[in-house]
């Protein structure tokens, strides 16, 4: 039995005095962490060294009660949190740039930028005197909010904070609570998964999971929509209708991304023993323009997150082998090497053995036979992982010479 942290993420249904205090809280969010920014940018400047988020909310806590009257009426949690966030953000943005000297790192290096309400109301951390009652919840200053779904919060869980959030005219809370946790024991299979792009993933026992392609379908429909955003004239109030309309499909888009990796990862976790996975350089392969699109609508950075907190829950045994491993190029019966082997190539043919399968399936097949050869998993989202070079899965080659294959045109 171990106690672990777990985060509960539900719909909120709000009255318009409620939305009201909500964007109100959000807005002092906001502030406080620009507020906060701006001082810390100054104060380097100044003197070399940047004031925490204790100093800043002390700081704060005085001007409050001369310059910002309106601050008063939102609870104290909201700038505080805001400005923990800040110094979350810097930590980030530091451990980034350090991995970015010293090569290890090719994506954004992410220093915080400002918040502002056209960038979404965002989001708002309270703490202290929280209950979770079955269709509701009581927060500090909020008061009690009706939720849309009975009983999905458990109401006996020590609760440690909750957010509140705004994504396209909808609000959420996400409740973060301590609970026990029971590991179970695993006994099922040693299965190796080969991450894709035509396909979601192709499993080492055949199983092939499809990929749903959401973005993909709503393409057309963004389109029209941005390009409805662009023609409405700044400011006016047909504009923020169009802007408005995209943000919930953007949203829908991100909800179905999102419920069909959880439903993979879940199933993942809970049903194989070992599941082993390539340590795949998300960061290179979205630079690849034609990869690039169908890559970030599989998500293939938040199947890796989701994969290894799952993992820890379920009992599974997370297995990420180096990308310079030979997977996808390599004979699995006999270990033969195609170093012609492009993209556009989908079955394997072994020169050596003759075997001939779908070259994905041999991948997955290869990463489960290296099951207890790898280290275990080293990091959460893959992010420091990202190394000189591209996955075998990807060469890049290929793809200008025949834009026509599956990847592109599919
Ligand atoms: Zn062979």
């Amino acid at each position: 039995m171990s106690v672990i942290q777990r985060a509960y993420k539900t719909e909120l249904d709000l009255n318009n005095e409620q939305i009201t205090a909500c964007r109100m809280h959000a807005g002092a969010a906001r502030w406080a962490y620009s507020w906060g920014l701006a001082r810390k940018q100054e104060a380097y400047r100044q003197t070399g060294r940047m004031p925490s988020a204790i100093d800043l909310h002390r700081e704060l806590n005085a001007l409050k009660k001369t310059d910002l009257p309106w601050m008063c009426e939102v609870s104290k949690c909201a700038p505080q949190e805001a400005l923990r966030n800040l110094d979350t953000a810097f930590a980030h943005f530091f451990r980034r740039a350090a991995l970015k000297q010293q090569g290890k790192l090719h994506g954004k290096v992410g220093y915080p930028t400002f918040k502002n309400s056209k960038r979404g109301l965002g989001s708002l951390r309270l703490t202290g005197s929280i209950v979770v009652f079955p269709d509701a919840i009581q927060l500090p200053r909020l008061g009690r909010l009706q939720l849309k779904e009975r009983g999905y919060l458990q109401t006996s869980a020590k609760v440690l904070s909750a957010t509140v959030i705004e994504r396209a005219g909808r609000w959420y809370v996400s409740v973060l609570v301590e609970q026990e946790h029971h590991v179970p024991t695993n006994t099922g299979p040693v299965v190796g998964v080969d991450l894709g792009v035509k396909s979601l993933a192709t499993l080492s026992d055949g199983t092939v999971e499809p990929n749903p392609r959401h973005l993909r379908s709503s393409l057309g429909k963004l389109k029209r929509l941005q390009h409805a955003v662009s023609h409405k004239q700044k400011g006016s109030g047909n504009r923020k209708k169009a802007v408005g309309s995209l943000a919930t499909l953007h949203c829908r888009v991100a909800n179905q991304r999102a419920n069909t990796l959880h439903r993979f990862t879940s199933r993942l976790a809970k049903t194989k023993a070992v599941v082993v996975i390539e340590d795949l350089n998300v960061a290179g392969m979205l630079k690849n323009h034609h990869l690039a699109q169908a890559i970030g609508d599989v998500g293939l950075a938040e199947f890796r997150r989701q994969l290894t907190y799952k993992a820890a829950w379920y009992g599974c045994h997370l297995v990420v082998v180096s990308r310079w491993e030979p997977t996808s190029n390599a004979c699995y019966e006999c270990g033969w090497v195609n170093e012609q082997l492009t993209l556009a190539d989908r079955t394997f043919y072994c020169q050596a053995c003759g075997l001939a399968l779908d070259r994905d399936l041999n991948a997955a097949i290869n990463l489960a036979k290296l099951a207890g050869s790898s280290s275990e998993s080293r990091n959460a989202c893959g992010e420091e992982s990202a190394g000189q070079g591209l996955a075998a899965l990807v060469k890049l080659s290929s793809l200008k010479q025949e834009p026509n294959t599956d990847y592109a045109s599919a």
